[in-house]
């Protein structure tokens, strides 16, 4: 899933520093404190009263071991500690900038008695060293706001992202939802959008966004909607609506690219021979090395070279469609004919072997036996909500209608 997230980033970026942006607090929980008594104090649900609590960054080069020894414990101990956290957590993967916590006797033995480490801004790792060394894992409780925002495009694209008001990874996950339907790179003035999402806190500290709950993306003058729906406990996705997917059987784009150098066209002077001939594809530049992805699932009919194409990639989808992409740096390793692979699947690299200029995916559609523009063609949707889930997913749909048009 994650490797859709980059489709069209670039484009949508630009766009969001050059919508003008409203956000608001739509919930806030607040809690009325009427009597205060000296509370316990804890540090990651351990009773920490009694302890020196010691907090400290990683530096540069230091172990997990040093900073134990530092605090008493002897290398046998730490011995028996690394092996015991094995399962859990490699204690040699520490890093240097992240957060701990020595949690330590009073007396004057000073003796560590927890050691904590930080994973990232939710998740640690405790190391109780107390009797028999115990090692498990915990999560910090993460408080979600709700919060809209909203925007009009006002001008070109092609800025920098540098005032860009809302968070990256946002601007990210709208692009994915949307990558099926709307071409970022044509975005234009006029265009705007709404979007309900969540914002995560942890003790009181942004951490940064959630999940999009709800969108609306007017281009054009159409309005795309999108709202999340879990259709079981481990499966939720985007529906616009009338509870059909967001997702099409083919991806937009094959790679994350920085612009489309070449359309699909039958009558181009090729760069290269500069002899007349059509181009039968859509190519993408991007840095060498960029991950290309197939498209959509399918089985590879060819992963081979041609002084022509270079390294390439061929992949049957099904009866009516296949798909090629030229010019791979490299074919990823395992690719060949005979592998199924799945949409948004890495099968190589951009590169430019064979008749190419500079670096891009020149991406070939076939429909029916037939060379075509992917652009102009109407594309397979995956699957709507289920039967069953339709009902219900109507109720959400227009709880979440209702708060994105306020
Ligand atoms: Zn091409």
């Amino acid at each position: 899933m994650k490797k859709w997230f980059g489709i069209l980033v670039i484009g949508t970026a630009l766009l969001f520093m050059l919508a003008s942006i409203n956000t608001e607090n739509n919930k806030e929980a607040t809690v009325d404190v009427t009597e205060k008594i000296k509370e316990p104090s804890y540090e990651y649900g351990i009773l920490a009263d009694s302890f020196d609590v010691k907090k400290g960054i990683v530096k540069s080069g230091q172990t997990m071991g040093e900073i134990l020894y530092a605090n008493h414990i002897d290398h046998p101990e730490i011995n028996t500690i690394v092996n015991k956290s094995k399962e859990i957590f490699d204690v040699r993967s520490i890093n240097v900038g992240k957060s701990y916590t020595v949690i330590c006797t009073t007396d004057s033995s000073e003796k560590a008695q927890y050691f904590v480490y930080e994973i990232d801004a939710t998740n640690y790792i405790i190391f109780d060293l107390r009797n028999e060394i115990e090692v498990y894992k915990g999560k910090k409780p993460v408080t979600i706001k709700l919060k809209t925002a909203s925007g009009t495009i006002k001008s070109s694209l092609w800025l920098t992202m540098e005032e860009q008001k809302l968070s990256p990874k946002l601007t990210a996950e709208l692009s994915t939802i949307y990558a099926w339907t709307i071409d970022f790179f044509k975005i234009q003035k006029g265009d705007g959008f709404r979007v309900y999402y969540e914002d995560k806190y942890v003790d009181g500290e942004y951490i940064g966004i959630g999940r999009i709950l709800a969108s609306e993306f007017i281009h054009k003058g159409q309005n795309f909607y999108s709202f999340y729906y879990k259709e079981n406990e481990n499966f939720g996705d985007y529906y616009d609506e009338q509870g059909k997917t967001l997702r099409k059987a083919f991806l937009m784009a094959p790679v994350e690219y920085k612009r489309i150098s070449s359309r699909f066209n039958r009558n181009r002077k090729h760069p290269v021979t500069g002899r007349w001939k059509g181009h039968f594809g859509t190519d993408y530049a991007a840095e060498k090395g960029t991950p290309i992805w197939a498209t959509a699932n399918g089985t590879i009919i060819k992963a081979a070279y041609t002084k022509n194409n270079g390294n390439y990639v061929k992949v049957r989808h099904n009866g009516s469609y296949t798909t090629q992409y030229l010019h791979m740096s490299k074919i990823k390793p395992g690719i060949r004919k005979g592998v199924y692979v799945k949409q948004g699947d890495i099968i190589g690299y951009v590169g430019s072997t064979g008749l190419a200029t500079g670096p891009h995916v020149c991406y070939r559609f076939w429909k029916d036996g037939k060379q075509v523009d992917p652009f102009k063609q109407k594309l397979p949707a995956g699957d709507p909500i289920k039967k069953k889930n339709r009902e219900a997913y109507m109720l959400v749909k227009d709880s979440l209608m209702t708060i994105l048009m306020n």
